[in-house]
Formats: C-alpha cells, sequence, structure tokens
C-alpha cells in the first residue's frame, strides 16, 4: 500500500482542518488531491510527510507509521511543499549537492535528477537566474534524490506559464510511471491532464474518490442559454435529461443535462414551441468541472 489515511482528523486551536479523512493509494497512480483553497490538502500532505502530527487517526506510506516510523516514511518519501524554499544564491548543483549528501545520496544521483527532470541546459545557473518552471524543475529534482517510491506534490504547477506547465505535466507523468505520485492542486484542469484518479476534498472532507475513466463515461454538460426575459427554473426543468438549472444572472441560465448528446438543438425547440427568444447558446462538456462545482459548494 502506498499510502492509508484512515479516520484523520487535525485540529490547529478550534479550526478543524481535516475531519476524519481516510482514502487508499494502492499502486504506482498519479491521484489528484483537488480542492478549493483552504479545503486541507497542504495539512494532509504535511501529515504523511511527517512534517506535522494528526490530531487523530492513523496514517502511514509504504506501510510506516507516520507517526511511529517517521525515518522509514522519509525515505518512501520525496515531498515537494507548496511554496518549495529554495537557496536562490545557490547554483542547481551546489544546492542538490547539499541535499545529497544530507540524504547520504551520491554525487551521480544529482547528475542522475538533473537529467531526469530536464534541468542540463540551465545546470551551470543559480536558482535565483531560473524562472519558476525551472525552479519547480529544481524542487522535483530535490525531491527525487533519494529515489523515493512515493511522491507528493504540493501545488506543483500552480503559478506556472502555460508552456511552463506543459512542461512540468508533461515531467510528472512521466514519473507517475514508475512512482505513486499524490498532487494536490485546485484546478481541475491540472487533474483532468495529468491524473488517474482524483480524490476531492472540500472544508476537511473527502466528497469524492473516482477514476479519471469513471468520470469520463459519466460525462454531462453545460448549456448556456439566454433568454430576452425571465424563464421559471421549473420550466426549463421540463427539457430531457435535466441534472440541475441554475439562474446565473440576468436572463442567463445555466442547464446540466446528463448526456454528452449535445443538448443545444432541444433548448432551441423548446424555446421556439414556448415562445421564448433566445440572444445566446453555448454548450460545454463539463464532467469534472462541474462535478467539482457541485462538489465544493459552500
Ligand atoms: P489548502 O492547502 O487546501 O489550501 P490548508 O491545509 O493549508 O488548505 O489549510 C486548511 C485550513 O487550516 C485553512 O482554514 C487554514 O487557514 C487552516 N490552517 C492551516 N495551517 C494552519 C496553522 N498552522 N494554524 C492555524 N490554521 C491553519
Ligand atoms: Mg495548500
Amino acid at each position: 500500500m502506498s499510502i492509508k489515511v484512515e479516520n484523520i482528523t487535525k485540529t490547529y486551536g478550534t479550526q478543524k482542518a481535516l475531519n476524519n479523512i481516510s482514502f487508499e493509494v494502492k499502486k504506482p497512480e498519479i491521484v489528484g488531491f483537488l480542492g478549493p483553497n483552504g479545503a486541507g490538502k497542504s495539512t494532509m500532505m504535511k501529515i504523511l510527510t511527517t512534517y506535522i502530527n494528526a490530531t487523530n487517526g492513523k496514517a502511514s506510506v509504504n506501510g510506516f507509521n507516520v507517526n511511529t516510523q517517521t525515518r522509514n516514511v522519509q525515505q518512501s518519501v520525496g515531498y515537494l511543499p507548496e511554496h518549495n524554499p529554495l537557496y536562490l544564491e545557490l547554483y542547481i548543483r551546489e544546492y542538490l549537492n547539499f541535499n545529497a549528501t544530507i540524504h547520504k545520496v551520491s554525487k551521480t544521483r544529482v547528475e542522475e535528477v538533473i537529467t531526469l527532470t530536464g534541468l542540463t541546459p540551465e545546470a551551470h545557473k543559480t536558482i535565483g537566474q531560473l524562472s519558476k518552471g525551472y525552479r519547480q524543475r529544481v524542487g522535483l529534482a530535490n525531491a527525487l534524490l533519494h529515489n523515493p517510491d512515493v511522491l507528493i506534490l504540493d501545488e506543483p504547477t500552480t503559478g506556472l506559464d502555460p508552456n511552463q506547465l506543459v512542461d512540468i505535466r508533461n515531467l510528472i507523468k512521466t514519473i507517475g510511471k514508475e512512482k505513486t505520485v499524490f498532487l494536490s492542486t485546485h484546478i481541475m484542469q491540472e487533474v483532468e491532464a495529468m491524473c488517474d484518479r482524483v480524490i476531492i476534498i472540500n472544508k476537511g472532507e473527502i466528497v469524492a474518490n473516482k477514476k479519471l475513466t469513471e468520470l469520463r463515461e459519466n460525462q454531462s454538460q453545460i448549456v448556456i442559454v439566454e433568454f430576452d426575459y425571465r424563464v421559471e427554473e421549473a420550466f426549463l426543468n421540463k427539457l430531457p435529461e435535466v441534472i440541475k438549472v441554475e439562474n446565473t444572472h440576468d436572463f442567463v441560465y445555466e442547464i446540466t443535462f446528463s448526456t454528452t448528446k449535445d443538448m443545444r438543438s432541444y433548448v432551441f425547440d423548446f424555446a421556439h414551441d414556448n415562445e421564448l427568444k433566445i440572444l445566446q447558446l453555448n454548450q460545454k462538456n463539463a464532467s469534472l468541472e462541474s462535478l467539482f462545482r457541485e462538489l465544493t459548494k459552500s
């Protein structure tokens, strides 16, 4: 078992950050830990990496208990913290060699992780001279130094520009072929782009735990329609396969359908039959997005 979390609760003073959560990651796979800001993602990751203790419950990594077998857990885990602390004045090799000494890892391994994370062309620079994307690579290289089985990456793609984003996603996907990757994000597209499975957390509680293939099979769609006048939600609910109707603003409605078949023509005919004027009509496939929004509503 790569990661096992059983009934973990964490309170900071009176603030409950995690409320009795349980989940497992069994085999090498890339699992997304998705939730809005403040959901408890970083807290969970700090517990799994032995940086903080849970208030209640049990967790293990690679079969090692995070409370009683901290050294073994640390050897099993590579961690990229949310605000990755890097020494800007150090050269990439200096920084990695320094950490290699701490981990008792050979200098050849430093060269290996430099190659693996695509740092070679920048390896002569100081960390301060690197773009955010390359700094994340240094963080990943550092997390990989001791060749851990499990990687815990806290928001690894947040703050990257679109090109850097694609590069780091690909790098994580490559790493995920051999290792268990548990990564957090507050952006569902990141999960869609990288992950085999998603665990959604909201206000310290797990609200979904699903394979991406499962989610894609059950795709839904949202049709966004603007009328020239107010329409009762109950009226729009008469459309076939409707899950939900939401009046987002003015006379604009978002209608969620439980089918992948394009429902715009139904909405159009419906409007025509009922003498409603349509000013705007759009459609998007939105299984994960709508699920995420639905599950993390306050
Ligand atoms: P996320 O990473 O999902 O944004 P966090 O795990 O950082 O969420 O935080 C979860 C909740 O716990 C938030 O409400 C946050 O304000 C609170 N929290 C996190 N760290 C501390 C701390 N050291 N002391 C007090 N409250 C904290
Ligand atoms: Mg966080």
